[in-house]
């Protein structure tokens, strides 16, 4: 039963130019009444909204258990790999530094292979699986192929994968694996999807063509309908009167804008059923190389001049041309709130950093892109303090490329000089060894002593401070133990809590600067609230520095570190 060719018969394809509705079929390619490629799903939302709540408790927590709210006309246990249902992380740290006490990672690392886009693949292979389609194509920058190759390989579905040249030689070859056809087109992503979509056409293959491919946006709801459900376990219910949650802000970074459309859409069903009262704001994030989308919203044009030729070393965000997307978009973050804005290459690599080694969690650099876009969006005051932010953490770096960490951050131990000759299987003398590793202690990294009587603040900048370079880090908990720390040890660099109990930052100052042995050290002082005129006078002159807690990130900071230790 489950091997013949069935149709969905609960979703009807709805034409977004003439209204037209029939039976979905992925076979019709467009809409027979006036030929347009826009269609959406509609499904009976009345009936669903009735028996759905008692129904969903008792489903596993993954994607198919939204199912009647997709074109299939049932799970497909038989090429499912566990898509759907990836943890929502609470960002505790970065929250902290940002001030977000609500900042959450959807964490789409988790995914069969490391992206969301297993979410549109899963959906896909399955409507086409039912339909009786053996051949599929698509272009992309790189994870949609992935995604496909593996569900398609699964299903034994042949794929025809259209990679551009700037997609990185390790996410080529991960495509080859599961056996697909490669296909590297040297130009742009745009100019990609042309070739791809002439391929399809000239052959009559099934292609995957992005927001018009009704599977690959229903697909992406399954997104926004796990958010709502975990926010509220973790929060409770919203209090509104409705029993969703829903964040204040959905935060992703945007090549082609088919996650946000598709999480748009999630919550228009959700308030059709009366689930939640309003979609969430979107704050959706570009790469300053290749940012049509930002680029028309700071015009406020509804329609986005097309980017001909990104520059941006991040491939995965490479589409020039949003097309009717963005106005779609645009209308929909009009009437319900967000923004779209874009950060550097620079910007994107250093939150790169900071995520993995404050949080413990290593993204694609165009995952990092939507971190990027929250610290900026934090500190221009347009993310506030009260606000649920989710962030899509779209993807995992697999392997991270080399230009991100650039070649200082392996150390080596060379026993070789040690060993006799050739062949000789002998244990290296502990001499040898002892030395190897002494050196690796001795290396000559700048010495930061932090001084900060709550413990938090200590973890935090020591966080910080691994997350913009390489030093060797002393802590002390009060004004005693920071001047005995800074006779003992004459770090480079002291960042000093003024507000401390017993002996307070002021003290220690001036203890320091009295002592011939300790008076050059240089001192960066750090307050939490604004200083009276006594205070600033007491300072004047005896300090590099004063900085605000909070203020951390800012690339002021890392110049400031970075000028004192020469
Ligand atoms: C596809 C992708 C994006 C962009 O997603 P869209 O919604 O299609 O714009 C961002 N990050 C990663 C890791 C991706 O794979
Ligand atoms: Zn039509």
């Amino acid at each position: 039963m489950s091997n013949t060719p069935s149709s969905p018969t609960h979703v009807v394809s709805e034409c977004l130019d003439c209204g037209h509705r029939e039976p979905f079929s992925p076979l019709q390619a467009t809409c027979p009444k006036c030929g347009s490629e826009w269609r959406t799903a509609r499904y009976d939302y009345d009936r669903l909204a009735s028996y759905l709540p008692a129904a969903l408790p008792q489903r596993p927590f993954d994607l198919w258990r939204y199912h009647e709210l997709l074109p299939v006309a049932q799970p497909r246990p038989e090429i499912s790999m566990g898509e759907g249902g990836t943890p929502l992380l609470r960002l505790g740290k970065l929250g902290m530094m940002l001030k977000l006490p609500h900042l959450y990672f959807k964490d789409e690392r988790q995914s069969p292979t490391s992206s969301f886009k297993d979410r549109q693949a899963a959906v896909t292979i399955a409507v086409l699986k039912e339909a009786g389609i053996t051949e599929m194509v698509v272009a992309s920058t790189g994870n949609v192929a992935i995604a496909y190759a593996a569900y398609a390989a699964r299903a034994g579905i042949k794929l025809w994968a259209f990679l551009t040249s700037l997609v990185p030689a390790e996410k080529m070859r991960e495509v080859a694996i599961y056996g697909a056809q490669v296909i590297k087109v040297t130009g742009t992503y745009d100019q990609t999807k042309q070739v791809a979509a002439e391929f399809a056409r000239q052959r009559g293959l099934y292609l995957d063509n992005g927001a018009r491919s009704l599977p690959t946006v229903e697909a992406m709801k399954t997104l926004a309908y796990e958010i709502s459900e975990q926010l509220t376990e973790r929060l409770g219910a919203p209090g509104n009167g409705f029993p969703w949650r829903t964040p204040t802000w959905f935060v992703q970074s945007v090549s082609g804008a088919l996650g946000p459309l598709g999480v748009f859409k999630a919550y228009e069903e959700l308030q059709w059923m009366g689930f939640v009262e309003s979609p969430p704001k979107m704050a959706l994030i570009q790469s300053e190389g290749c940012a049509p989308m930002a680029q028309a919203w700071k015009q406020d044009r509804r329609v986005a001049e097309p980017v001909r030729l990104p520059r941006t070393h991040i491939a995965t965000l490479a589409t020039g041309d949003p097309g009717r997307v963005y106005t779609m978009l645009y209308d929909s973050m009009k009437t319900h709130g967000g923004t779209f804005t874009s950060v550097s290459d620079e910007e994107a690599f250093r939150a790169m950093h900071i995520l993995a080694k404050m949080e413990g969690l290593s993204v694609e650099p165009a995952t990092a892109v939507a971190v990027a876009g929250v610290i900026q969006l934090a500190r221009q005051g347009v993310i506030q303090p009260d606000d649920v932010v989710v962030i899509n953490g779209t993807g995992h770096t697999m392997p991270i490329e080399s230009h991100i960490l650039g070649n200082r951050w392996i150390r080596k131990v060379d026993l070789s000089a040690q060993s006799k000759g050739e062949g000789e299987a002998e244990e290296p003398p502990a001499d040898g060894l002892r030395s190897a590793l002494s050196t690796l202690a001795a290396r000559e990294v700048p010495h930061i002593a932090i001084v900060d009587d709550h413990e938090p603040a200590r973890i935090l900048l020591r966080r910080v401070l691994q997350s913009l370079g390489e030093f060797t880090i002393s802590e002390a908990s009060d004004g005693e133990e920071a001047i005995a720390l800074a006779r003992r040890e004459h770090p480079d660099l002291i960042l000093l809590d003024l507000m401390m109990p017993k002996t307070d930052g002021f003290q220690v100052i001036e203890t320091l600067r009295s002592d011939p042995h300790t008076a050059d050290i240089p001192i960066i002082a750090v307050t939490a609230k604004t200083l009276t005129p006594e205070e600033e006078r007491r300072l004047s002159g005896q300090i590099e520095k004063l900085m605000l807690k909070g203020d951390f990130l800012t690339d002021e900071l890392l110049d400031e570190i970075r000028a004192l230790l020469g």
